[in-house]
């Protein structure tokens, strides 16, 4: 492999650590590989290629100074956590030997191996990873977002580290009445965190039966089915009807009007994907509404069709997770259009099928990986207990433990909660960890 064909900044700031302020502006840079976006995904494939390569052979394109660890502010919402206690600089989480562009990409050249940044950087590359993630479409929905920032308006939403903690205050000012809960209809991260927030605020209540039996929960999604994996949803189903949780199928939040202290919605029929013409308002009051909201492609991929499908996603091979047409591109992540539940711990698999297949790809190989669609749901039913779901393509379920997992168990909700940040932070970013896929063989050493 010829990594020292590698360049590294050409022009642009020199600091130690391999940071470039974005207070410059136009600065060239070429780089062996280039990962846009650090997140969960971006920094772990920076970590897995940046110990290969040397100093500044990897550039990660990334604007924000902070890291959240997103698959705790459930927990926030449920009062376990402070978002602070899922925070990290991304200073910290990212290899000490990439480069750090603290900088938007708006523009892919693939043809010519080109991004260009919001401040105006340019940066050649030879080989490329996007990792965006997908962002909360707060618009879609009107009255959404001035709900959101209004203190006292009884809305919030575990979706963004800005309102997680405001889910907990409602919960516990909560004196009875009508809790909401919804599930939007569009593509989301997490698809199970929705239903989670619910059992816990139930959980939450039920300790004060006196408010519990003052209160209506109701979960309004809008799908036709509670879980997309037929084995978790036939115990969640038993799981809401124990909790007293109304579910509500086909159910699309449209409007909050929180003036009103009301959520106006839509009855989703089974082939429609957006709001039929001729459907009716259906307006539920609200004392507390918890909104997972509606989300999209980051802007990077819907402005630039040449990389993207016509949903705006990345378009990759769902199993070798290379670029559909350009070779030297892969993705990893909640930007990908690949059809696997949208979760870290899917990035933890497909973490090692982008590393393989594009080391391939540097020694003019095809790529060999191939992604099975892992994901993993932690579904919290409780303070202590979780259904520890875990499928791969087709809703097939495939299981680590010796044990039925679709079951409550106080095992899982501790893993959830204590042993997965650990290994977060730990190992996965550090470009280590591959999914439970080793443990699953020992439990299950008869299985392929
Ligand atoms: C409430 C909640 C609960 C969850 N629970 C679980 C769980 O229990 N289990 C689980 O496995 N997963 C869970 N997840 C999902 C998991 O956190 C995500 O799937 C994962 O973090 C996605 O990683 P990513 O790298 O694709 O995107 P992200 O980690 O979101 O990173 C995307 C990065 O791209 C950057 N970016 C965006 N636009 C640009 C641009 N133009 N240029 C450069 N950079 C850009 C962003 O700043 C960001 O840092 C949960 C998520 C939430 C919100």
């Amino acid at each position: 492999m010829n990594i020292l064909r590698t360049i590294t900044a050409v022009s642009g700031p020199s600091l130690s650590r391999g940071f470039s302020a974005s207070a410059q502006k136009n600065a060239k840079y070429s780089c062996k590989l280039l990962v846009v976006g650090g997140g969960s995904g971006g920094c772990t494939m920076a970590a897995k290629f940046a110990r290969r390569f040397p100093r500044d052979a990897v550039i990660v394109l990334e604007p924000s100074k902070d890291h959240y660890y997103q698959p705790l502010w459930t927990l926030v919402g449920g009062g376990e956590f402070k978002v602070k206690d899922t925070h990290r600089l991304e200073a910290d989480v990212l290899p000490k030997k990439a480069k750090w562009v603290q900088d938007y990409a708006e523009v892919v050249v693939p043809g010519d191996n080109l991004v260009k940044t919001r401040e105006g950087h340019e940066i050649q590359y030879e080989y490329i990873i996007i990792a965006v993630g997908i962002d909360n479409d707060y618009a879609k929905v009107p009255g959404l977002y001035e709900a959101l920032e209004d203190k006292n308006s009884g809305v919030s939403t575990i979706y963004s580290p800005a309102y997680a903690e405001k889910t907990f205050n409602d919960i516990k000012s909560f004196k009875g009445g009508e809790m909401l809960f919804t599930y939007p209809n569009s593509p989301m991260k997490c698809p199970g965190a929705p239903q989670k927030i619910a059992y816990l605020a139930e959980s939450y209540l039920s300790a004060n039966p006196d408010v519990r039996s003052k209160t209506h929960i109701s979960y309004n999604t809008c799908l036709p089915v509670i879980f997309g994996v037929k084995k978790y949803a036939t115990e969640l189903v038993k799981v809401a009807e124990r909790k007293n949780i109304e579910v509500r199928y086909r159910t699309v939040l449209k409007a909050v009007r929180h003036d009103k202290k009301e959520a106006v919605f839509y009855h989703k029929p089974d082939c429609e994907t957006e709001e039929p013409s001729n459907s009716q308002d259906i307006v539920y009051p609200y004392d507390v509404l918890h909104v997972a909201p509606p989300m999209l492609p980051p802007r990077f991929l819907r402005e630039n069709a040449c990389i993207a499908d016509t949903a705006g996603y990345l378009a990759v091979d769902k199993y070798t997770m290379q670029h559909v047409k350009y070779t030297n591109m892969y993705g990893i992540g909640d930007c990908c259009n690949t059809p696997n539940s949208k979760t870290a711990a899917a990035i933890a698999k497909q973490c090692y099928v982008v590393e393989q297949n594009l080391l391939h790809t540097m020694e003019n190989d095809s790529p060999k990986e191939k992604y099975n669609g892992y994901g993993a749901c932690p579904l919290l039913t409780s303070y202590n207990t979780c259904i520890m779901a875990e499928f791969v393509y087709d809703g097939v379920p495939r299981e680590t433990f010796p044990f039925d997992q679709s079951k409550e168990s106080k095992l899982a909700y501790y893993m959830k909660r204590d042993l997965f940040p650990f290994m977060y932070w730990n190992v996965m970013l550090k470009g280590y960890y591959h999914g439970p896929e080793f443990a699953r063989k020992i439990f299950h050493p008869f299985q392929d």
